[in-house]
């Protein structure tokens, strides 16, 4: 493949790019999918400092790649957070979840590039004019967090395409080389991955919710808890004991305490399917195995260059 917006600005070979997701992407994935020709993020939402220091410290070692940190801006130590990323000098940060205004002039200052993640034309704008690098635009399908408008992905890429000058990376619902190709006729030039390499062999996630994940089925994820933050999540008792708190009328206070502290590491960390909370895409239904990440990066690729070639031959 030639270089495009994206390969050029984070000087990597392929426009892959693997999701910060909390839990799941420490610095084994990341630094497996950088070694692969990609860009591997170091998901540091549910890490404390001195275990983000570990990670960058294991990620340099096993890659002279370049990776990046994505960073939840609502996170406590969100300024320890940025202090590590200065000092071990990582040259890409992907923000989410906050105003990129806060911290992108400071990424700036030290050089690094920045990626601001949005589910909103509107929020693509924002972004832009903050100065970030390249927007994540992501959709409803998307596992874990999300915003609160519910646009796909098919309606929320060319949108965010007509509103901004920088380049965009297309996520939610990608896991095949078909889904690639699909964002980038949409005016994508690049994709996050995330689902996808949550069952991959280098992923952080507890093996119970790897095989949860290959287990799962159409329609076995839904967005709720839109009253506290949206969030993508397949079914289970806890899912349910949400729903049920949902018809006797709880308030958000209610739902809240249900949600309690630390259900994300439970389930996905500690492989507790019942009570945690199993965070992923609606493209896990079509997830089928657990693959080292360079392999489920090379058959998305290889089938991306079959679906462009096949279409690139269709005339009407
Ligand atoms: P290492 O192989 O160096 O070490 C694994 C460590 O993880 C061990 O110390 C082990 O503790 C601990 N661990 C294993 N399972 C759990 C669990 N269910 N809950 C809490 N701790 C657990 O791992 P890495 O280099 O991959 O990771 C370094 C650190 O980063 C570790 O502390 C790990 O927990 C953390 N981590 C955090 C992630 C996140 O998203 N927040 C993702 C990946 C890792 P022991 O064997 O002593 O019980
Ligand atoms: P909870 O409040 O339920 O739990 C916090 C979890 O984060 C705990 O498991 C805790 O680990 C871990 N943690 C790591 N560093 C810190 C810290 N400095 N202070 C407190 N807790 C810390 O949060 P969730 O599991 O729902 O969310 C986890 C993280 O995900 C949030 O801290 C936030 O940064 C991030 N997030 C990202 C979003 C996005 O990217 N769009 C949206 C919403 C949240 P331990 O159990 O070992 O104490």
């Amino acid at each position: 493949m030639n270089q495009n917006r994206i390969t050029s600005l984070f000087k990597i070979q392929y426009p892959i790019i693997q999701a910060g997701m909390i839990w799941c992407s420490g610095w084994e994935l990341a630094s497996a999918v950088s070694n692969a020709g990609g860009l591997g993020i170091i998901g540091s939402g549910s890490m404390y400092p001195d275990i983000l220091e570990q990670h960058l410290i294991k990620c340099k070692a096993a890659t002279n790649k370049p990776f990046a940190v994505n960073l939840p801006l609502i996170y406590p130590q969100v300024a320890d957070h940025i202090d590590l990323i200065i000092k071990y000098q990582v040259p890409i940060v992907f923000t989410s979840a906050g105003n990129p205004k806060t911290y992108t002039a400071k990424f700036k200052e030290h050089n690094i590039k920045v990626v601001h993640v949005v589910s909103s034309a509107k929020f693509a704008r924002k972004a832009e004019e903050a100065g970030v690098d390249a927007i994540v635009a992501e959709g409803f399908e998307a596992g874990g967090h999300n915003g609160r408008e519910e646009t796909t992905t098919l309606v929320l890429i060319p949108m965010v395409v007509d509103a901004v000058k920088i380049p965009v990376i297309a996520a939610g619902g990608i896991a095949s080389g078909r889904a690639m190709a699909a964002a980038f006729a949409l005016g994508a030039e690049g994709v996050q991955i995330g689902s996808r390499f949550v069952a991959s062999v280098e992923s952080s996630a507890h093996i119970n919710f790897k095989k949860r994940v290959v287990e799962a089925g159409e329609g076995e994820t839904l967005l709720t808890l839109k009253e506290l933050t949206p969030v993508r999540l397949l079914q289970n008792k806890f899912y349910n004991d949400v729903m049920k708190a949902y018809q006797r009328g709880a308030t958000k206070e209610e739902l809240s305490q249900l949600l309690g502290r630390g259900r994300a590491k439970k389930g996905m960390f500690e492989g507790d399917l019942d009570e945690g909370e199993l965070e992923i895409g609606q493209v896990s239904g079509m997830i089928n195995d657990i693959k080292p990440a360079a392999e489920i990066l090379h058959e998305i690729l290889q089938e991306f260059h079959l679906v462009t070639q096949k279409l690139g031959n269709v005339k009407f």
